[in-house]
This record gives C-alpha cells, sequence and structure tokens, in this order.
C-alpha cells in the first residue's frame, strides 16, 4: 500500500494516517533529499541561478517540512506513547538532517557565487533576501572558519547545548524535590477551590491524605496569590526562588552556579570566535533591534518612565496593607495584599465574564473585524480531513479567490499539549509549475469544551489568546511572497515576529470591538456597561509594577551578555544587583537565587533576547495607534498594514517594514499611554 506521507497532497490526508507510515516516509524522502543535493553539487561546471539552485533546495526543504510538520502537528494535538516513540526517533533525522545542511560548504559557495550575479540576474529584492538569509545562517553556523577554528566552534556548540540541559534538568530535579503535605484544609484557607482539588490530586497521586503542595507553577502560584496563612507563604517563596542554587539546603548537587559561568565564558568565546565583540552582538544578528546600545537605550527609557509608577503603585499596596493591619510587606506578601487589592478595587471576577463570550460569539465577531480589515472572506468548509471531530476548517476568499486554509483545534483533551500556538501546516510559495501553493494554518487552543447545555464560555484572556494566536495565523496566511524562505512568519525578526499578534490582542480591549465578540449566551445581551469598564480599569492595574519586574529580566540578561572579559567571580550576582539599582520597586531577600533557574536564558532561545517581549509590545502599541486614530475597523489602515507589513513576511528587515508603515523609528509613547504611565 502506498505511504501517504509520500504522496502530494493540499492538505495533510490525516485520516489515512498511520504510525508505521512516519519513520519510512522520513527516511525515504531525507534520502532522496540528499541524492538530489549531492547530484546538484556534483557537477562543478554549472553556472547557478535561481531555478537551478534556490528553487530546488526550497522543493527540498518544502518536502521533508511538510512530513515534518504533519508529525510534529499530531505529536502535539493527538499524542500517544506510540507516537511519542516514533516522534523521539525521527527528530534527531530531522535536525542532523538540517545541521548537515548548514554544514555544507560546497553548497555555501554554490550559494555565495550566485549572491555575486544577483544584478546580472537581475534578481528580486525578496529572492536578495532569501540568498543574504542563507548566507547568514552558514556564516554564523561557522561554516567559513578555518579548520582549527571550525573545530573549537563545534566543540562549543556541543558543550553548550549540554550545559543548557543540565541547566534545565537541575532546575527540574530542583522544583520536583520539594513538596509539602498538608494534612487540614484549614492551613490552605483562601487556596480557590480548583488549586485546591489539584493539591488534594497530587495528595492521592502519592497515597497520602489531605494535599501536597509542590512548586509547579499553578500550584505555586496559588499559594503565593492566595494563601492567607504568610508563614505558608514565606515557606514556599522561599523554596521556589532558591531552586538549583547554593541555598538549596542539602541539594548543592543542583546548583547551577557553575553551569551559569561556564556557559556566559563559552557564549563569548563563540562571538569572538565569528568576529563579533560579544555575544549581545552575535545575538542581535537575527533581531531587529540594530545594535546593544539600541537596546539598552530602549530598556533603559522604559525603565525611567515607569518606575515612578511602579513605586506609586507600591506605596497604595503598602497603604492598603496597612489598612489590613499589614505593616511591613514582604517578598512574599506582595502578590497576596495585590490580589486583595485588585477584587477591592474593581470587584470583578474572570468567571462572572465568561458568560458574555460564548465561543461563536467571538469566533464569529474576530472573523468579521479582520474581514472588515483586511477586504477578506473567511468561510467554514466541512470537506477537509482533520485529526479529531471538534476541529473545524476553515477557507479564506480574497475577492472571491481562495487564498489560504486553517484549521482550529480549541479544546482540551487527553493527549493534546497544553498552551496555545499557530503552527505551519503550508507554506506560500511559487512551485515549478508557476501555480502558487496556498499557505495552511494549525491555530490550537485549550478551551473548555462546554457541557450539556452549556457552549465554551471563554474568559476574557482566553480570548485574547485566541485572537493573539490568530494574528501570527493571518501573518502567516496573508503573505503576497512566493519565496519558500520568507513567506508568512519565515526569516521575520526574532524581535518582530509577534508584532501582528500582539496587535490583534488590542481588538479585545476595545469598546468597539467588544461589541462584536461578546453577548450573554443564554439572552444574547451586551456586555453591561459597567462591568466593561471595570475590566477595560483592571488591565493596568499595577502595570508599572509588572513592567519593572519584566525590565528587570530583560535588562539583567542583556547586560550579563554584552559585558566584556568580566567573568570574575561574583560578576553574575553583581551583575544582578546593579541590575535591581535600577529597576527595584521593593527589596528582594538576600537569599533569592532568581537567576538559577533563569530558564528562559540559560536553557532556552531567549539569551540577549529577553528584551523582544517588550520590543515587540511597543512595536504593536505603536502600529495600533494608527488604528486609533483612523478609527479601529478603517479599512484604509488594514489594507496599508497588510500591504507594508502583514503581506510581507520576511522578504525585506523588519525595521525597513515598521518605517515604511509608520513613517519613522519605533517609539516607546504608544505603549507608555497604553498603559497608562505619563509620559512625562
Ligand atoms: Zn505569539
Amino acid at each position: 500500500m502506498e505511504n501517504p506521507l509520500l504522496s502530494d497532497h493540499e492538505l495533510p490526508p490525516f485520516s489515512e494516517l498511520r504510525n508505521e507510515h512516519i519513520e519510512p516516509a522520513l527516511r525515504q524522502v531525507i534520502k532522496e533529499n540528499e541524492n538530489t543535493l549531492d547530484q546538484l553539487l556534483s557537477d562543478e561546471e554549472v553556472d547557478s541561478n535561481w531555478n537551478n539552485l534556490i528553487q530546488i533546495l526550497d522543493n527540498l526543504e518544502d518536502r521533508i517540512t511538510k512530513i515534518w510538520s504533519t508529525i510534529s502537528h499530531l505529536f502535539g494535538v493527538n499524542n500517544s506513547s506510540e507516537l511519542r516513540t516514533i516522534y523521539d526517533r525521527c527528530q534527531p533525522l530531522v535536525t542532523e538532517y538540517f545541521t548537515n545542511l548548514s554544514q555544507n560548504k560546497l553548497l555555501y559557495k554554490r550559494i555565495y557565487n550566485l549572491q555575486l550575479r544577483s544584478d546580472e540576474l537581475g534578481l528580486s529584492e525578496s529572492q536578495r533576501k532569501v540568498i543574504e538569509d542563507y548566507l547568514l545562517d552558514f556564516t554564523l553556523a561557522g561554516v567559513d572558519l578555518e579548520s582549527s577554528q571550525q573545530r573549537r566552534f563545534i566543540e562549543l556548540e556541543k558543550r553548550l547545548n549540554q550545559l543548557s540541559v543540565n541547566f534545565s534538568n537541575n532546575v527540574l530535579d530542583a522544583t520536583r524535590a520539594w513538596s509539602k503535605h498538608v494534612t487540614s484544609k484549614h492551613e490552605l484557607s483562601g487556596v480557590p477551590d480548583l488549586a485546591m482539588a489539584t493539591a488534594a490530586a497530587a495528595a492521592s497521586q502519592r497515597k497520602m491524605d489531605g494535599y501536597v503542595l509542590t512548586l509547579d507553577f499553578p500550584s505555586y502560584n496559588a499559594v503565593i496569590t492566595y494563601a492567607d496563612d504568610a508563614e505558608l507563604r514565606r515557606e514556599i517563596y522561599t523554596a521556589f526562588v532558591t531552586r538549583a542554587s547554593d541555598q538549596n539546603n542539602g541539594n548543592g548537587d543542583w546548583n547551577n552556579e557553575d553551569i551559569i559561568y561556564e556557559t556566559l565564558q563559552l557564549r563569548q568565546e563563540k562571538a569572538e570566535i565569528l568576529g563579533y565583540q560579544s555575544y549581545a552582538d552575535l545575538s542581535l544578528v537575527k533581531k531587529m533591534a540594530d545594535s546593544p546600545d539600541r537596546v539598552l537605550s530602549f530598556l533603559n527609557e522604559l525603565i525611567t518612565k515607569s518606575r515612578p509608577v511602579a513605586l506609586q503603585e507600591y506605596e497604595r499596596l503598602e497603604e492598603f496593607a496597612a489598612s489590613l493591619g499589614k505593616q511591613k510587606l514582604d517578598a512574599w506578601d506582595i502578590p497576596y495584599y495585590s490580589e486583595k487589592l485588585l477584587k477591592e478595587l474593581y470587584d470583578i471576577s474572570s468567571e462572572e465574564l465568561r458568560v458574555y463570550f460564548p465561543i461563536t460569539k467571538v469566533k464569529q465577531g474576530m472573523f468579521e473585524i479582520v474581514e472588515k480589515l483586511y477586504g477578506i472572506k473567511i468561510v467554514q468548509n466541512s470537506n477537509y480531513d482533520t485529526w479529531h471531530s471538534t476541529v473545524e476548517a476553515y477557507d479564506i476568499y480574497r475577492s472571491g479567490e481562495l487564498i489560504a486554509r486553517f484549521f482550529l483545534d480549541l479544546y482540551i483533551r487527553d493527549g493534546k499539549r497544553g498552551g496555545a500556538w499557530m503552527g505551519e501546516c503550508r507554506s506560500r510559495r511559487e512551485l515549478n509549475s508557476g501555480d502558487i501553493q496556498l499557505p495552511a494554518a494549525y491555530l490550537v487552543c485549550n478551551f473548555n469544551a462546554g457541557t450539556g447545555k452549556l457552549p465554551s464560555l471563554l474568559a476574557h484572556r482566553e480570548v485574547t489568546t485566541l485572537f493573539h494566536e490568530f494574528g501570527h495565523g493571518l501573518h502567516h496566511m496573508l503573505t503576497l511572497e512566493s519565496n519558500l524562505r520568507v513567506s508568512g512568519i519565515n526569516s521575520v525578526a526574532w524581535d518582530a515576529v509577534e508584532l501582528p499578534s500582539q496587535l490583534m490582542e488590542n481588538w479585545c480591549w476595545d469598546k468597539k470591538s467588544i461589541e462584536l465578540i461578546s453577548s450573554h449566551y443564554e439572552t444574547g445581551e451586551a456586555l453591561p456597561d459597567a462591568m466593561l469598564e471595570k475590566m477595560l480599569a483592571a488591565r493596568n492595574f499595577q502595570a508599572g509594577m509588572k513592567m519593572m519586574r519584566q525590565l528587570e529580566f530583560a535588562l539583567f540578561d542583556f547586560e550579563l551578555h554584552v559585558s566584556l572579559g568580566k567573568l570574575i567571580p561574583g560578576y553574575v550576582r553583581d551583575t544582578l544587583l546593579n541590575t535591581r539599582q535600577k529597576t527595584g520597586v521593593y527589596s528582594t531577600p538576600e537569599f533569592s537565587r532568581f537567576e538559577n533557574s533563569f530558564s528562559h536564558i540559560f536553557a532556552g532561545g531567549y539569551a540577549a533576547g529577553y528584551y523582544s517581549y517588550y520590543w515587540a509590545e511597543v512595536l504593536s502599541a505603536d502600529v495600533f495607534s494608527r488604528f486609533t486614530k483612523a478609527g479601529i475597523f478603517d479599512p484604509v489602515m488594514g489594507r496599508e498594514f497588510l500591504k507594508k507589513i502583514l503581506s510581507r513576511g520576511g522578504s525585506v528587515k523588519a525595521l525597513t517594514l515598521f518605517k515604511d508603515f509608520m513613517g519613522r523609528e519605533p517609539e516607546i509613547n504608544a505603549l507608555l499611554l497604553q498603559k497608562g504611565i505619563p509620559l512625562g
């Protein structure tokens, strides 16, 4: 029988796929791709042009990506232990395939020579960007280093990978090692029902009675925010902020301190081998921010503007706590009293709001908004093959012509990974035949499905999640680029890729659009004004304090990676303390070692990149300010954004696109206004 993964389909043939198809298909495609590449490179005389080089590489990449993205998608949404085993076996094959490609010197030379002929061949701007990105990837993979340096480079990469795995294992082990058994319900007074149920389940899993608290975030967060017992909050706080550190009693084995130093040292060495001054410089090569100074001034400006507001908010919190008889706040009191103050000020619970956000209304409203803005039409299509009966499929039309497709997989179920994401199913590109392959996206969320008579009702933050992911989806689907490597979200600078998604969230916070996406699920009544006002006002509760916390992480991360050759003992601690002098709003206990579990930068991809969170927020608030001025459904503004940014993918540098739309560089004022922070 034919392997459905190997035949060409517009969309994956989900109902025909069997686990046993996966590995053979993948191995065969890898082999065929490698043969094609060898053949391509064996003829040394040939003059490369777009069609006989890049178009072929795109075909190879598209072929393997189509298979692998289908498997990764199923791994995320329909997991089983069998699929997991297959996935774990196959992933190294894919990694190895792409690593070999990025280390291929012959291919690098071919593409380099093609770049030299760009003018002669009359290559377009977008084609030149594809070539430029290819060459940059090769350079960053160390391809053009001389051999001794290249050997060292490969060693460094290996070691850095290992360190990152060790870091994250230590955090995991230290997190798992701590638990607290609580026998009486009374000791957990204040903790919400859902968290109590989770703690009871954790206890029965361990064959204990009562409750077990752990350092997993939902458990930690529930205690630190709601538990009335201050001593309990102190205990869990202390355990949480000392994970994987010298302060973690008796568990010195998991101390991440040496790993942090070695990581920083090797990152600096790697940057220097590649010809950059610091790891921060290296990190920015593929980002929109163009220099370390730019990032630092960006962060410092935000800090200067928001710190006074944060200090005022903190003062208000202290007064409030004092009014409840609490005179001095410790770090473990802050979330607790903040939550109480929030309730006092706005008296609003996300549960009350749910009844106004039934999923059908939210979806319809969201589609209507983007249809107005971008001149498209979204139509459900139940003919497509899907992976689960609750999955919906849609077509997108422009001027009567089909331009894209997407799947919505909205509800929690067993075997589905938590969280929400947009995944690429097909990328827009021009095929050999000259036809356009239409883009397709997976939009995945984890909402409650609703039961019996109750439809699925969303909390407002879930509504923003859906808008966020749909924003990524539009970026992928409304692209007009036809070169694989720069169409949709491909090759978009890392600190700019959240612009379309965060932009979409703004429509969840405007009265006029909220009207479109909300109505009582039974009565159809509009969200009452009083509730809406409270909801909008609560949006900026402690906005300054929240910003300072994130900015502290961002500045600490960047300062760590921008400084040169100063890796003396105490460097990390000193950098953190210096950062806190600028960002601190209240004092942090001396025993805190939060840096030892800062996985984003030591075990994730965010090193010298944590600032991106705010960078993208600044971009999206800035862009949205034009929509606010023009009217948030203004089709002219929508078309302009579509034309200048959304449809352009990674075909032009993100800063150029941004300046083309805004007529200037990004400015932080719109974000500050949005958060209610005075421009000063
Ligand atoms: Zn996102």
